[in-house]
């Protein structure tokens, strides 16, 4: 670990966004996983989550299906895995996140309507049906992108990239990326687990807490 590495890593956790994030109900292609990912990262979610697609594994939402191309992303985005979007929409929101399903409906609204300022999932459905009614349904609001073309929606990556820059954009004004969302003892935990990514899993295993990290990100009497 280099001092430099170290000073990014902890540039990137300080504007981590603990109340943003997405759930992809049954996003089944790897190279829009990966580009949603990708993504998440860019605008600071922390944590994404994930309905696997019907018969897919859970290994395709630990890492071994995403494409080379997403230049890592999920490595810096853990993605959790529910089995169902309405029970993980239900989840959310008794963590109080306000859901909003990307879905047409007599609810919808323009994305950029809501307030992304407060704590929000973005919940994006499979390429060939969309968002289930359901999950539509449970969810606190309806958002759309507008679309004047012949064609009636957009790839789920670009959709999800659109209404993420839109989160980014009234974070960025509001100053949520001017001071660390993550109180002190979070960011010091996601620091070590990114700086020690081998090592973090023995002390979860154990139940040990990580060890303390100096300013140049060595472990203190490692
Ligand atoms: N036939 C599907 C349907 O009727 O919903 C199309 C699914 S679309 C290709 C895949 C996903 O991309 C959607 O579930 C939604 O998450 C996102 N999406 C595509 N176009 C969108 C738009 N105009 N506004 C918001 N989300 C959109």
């Amino acid at each position: 670990m280099t001092p430099e590495r170290y000073a990014k890593i902890l540039r990137v956790l300080s504007r981590r966004q603990p109340t943003l994030t997405v759930l992809m109900d049954e996003v089944n292609k790897p190279h829009n996983l990966s580009a949603i990912v990708r993504t998440c990262d860019a605008v600071g979610v922390l944590q994404a989550h994930a309905v696997p697609p019907r018969g897919g594994r859970l290994a395709d939402f630990e890492g071994h299906t995403f494409e080379a191309t997403s230049g890592s992303a999920h490595k810096w985005v853990p993605v959790q895995r529910h089995e169902n979007a309405v029970q993980a929409v239900r989840e959310l929101q008794a963590q109080g996140f306000s859901v909003l399903a990307t879905h047409l409906s007599q609810r919808s609204v323009d994305y950029r309507e809501p307030d992304y300022t407060r704590p929000t999932c973005v919940l994006l459905g499979a390429e060939k049906w969309g968002v289930s009614d359901e999950a539509a349904e449970a969810a606190d609001l309806n958002i759309v992108v507008p679309m004047f073309g012949m064609v009636q929606s957009l790839n789920v990556s670009v959709a999800a990239a659109t209404i993420l820059f839109e989160a980014q954009r009234q974070r960025l004004a509001a100053g949520l990326y001017d001071s660390p969302q993550l109180d002190q003892a979070a960011l010091r935990a996601w620091a070590f687990e990114w700086a020690y990514p081998d090592l973090a899993p023995a002390y979860r295993e154990r139940g040990e807490a990580y060890p303390a990290l100096d300013e140049h990100g060595q472990i203190v009497g490692g």
